[in-house]
């Protein structure tokens, strides 16, 4: 079964709202960006675009549209779900937040149910490490994210079909 990785990483300035995994986390800055600079979902999406083969966020939502400006990063989560729906489903997701403020954790949960209602599995996991005080993320001047998703073919099996 296909698997993809995911990797972003957003510069954290002040009078932006800190969103990740589609929720405001309360804090004094938050991540620049076109979006909403939400690095969990945008992880996850190239994450599910690299299992499935179809490129990149970037590509499919580029920060020269000024439609994606300002937008909630949920809407590039539902529109890959909805390009993937007709022949993938998802296995798993795993992401890894990295953050040296604010504190993930307390978060976590929230977080891993809501992706996984929208990815339609609850086989979700949301883990968050500090990077220990080393580099932007360590300073504080950045927020990153890994995932990793694993896909799987639908079938016509349920319909009576055997396509394996
Ligand atoms: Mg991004």
């Amino acid at each position: 079964m296909p698997v993809g990785f995911g990797f972003d990483l957003h510069r954290l300035v002040p009078g932006r709202r800190f969103m990740l995994g589609g929720l405001e986390i309360p804090f004094d800055k938050g991540p620049l960006g076109h979006s909403d600079g939400d690095v969990l979902l945008h992880a996850v999406v190239d994450a599910l675009l690299g299992a499935a083969g179809r490129g990149d966020i970037g590509r499919r939502f580029p920060d020269s549209d000024p439609r994606w400006k300002g937008v909630a990063s949920d809407v590039f989560l539902e529109s890959v779900m909805a390009d993937l729906a007709p022949d993938w489903e998802v296995v798993n997701v795993d992401v890894t937040v990295l953050a040296e403020q604010p504190k993930i954790g307390p978060h976590a949960d929230r977080i891993r149910e809501r992706l996984a209602a929208r990815l339609g599995t609850p086989a979700v996991n949301v883990k968050a490490k500090t990077m220990e005080g080393l580099g932007p993320v360590g300073a504080g001047e950045a927020v990153g994210c890994y995932a990793v998703a694993e896909l799987r073919r639908r079938t016509l099996a349920h319909a009576g079909g055997s396509l394996a």
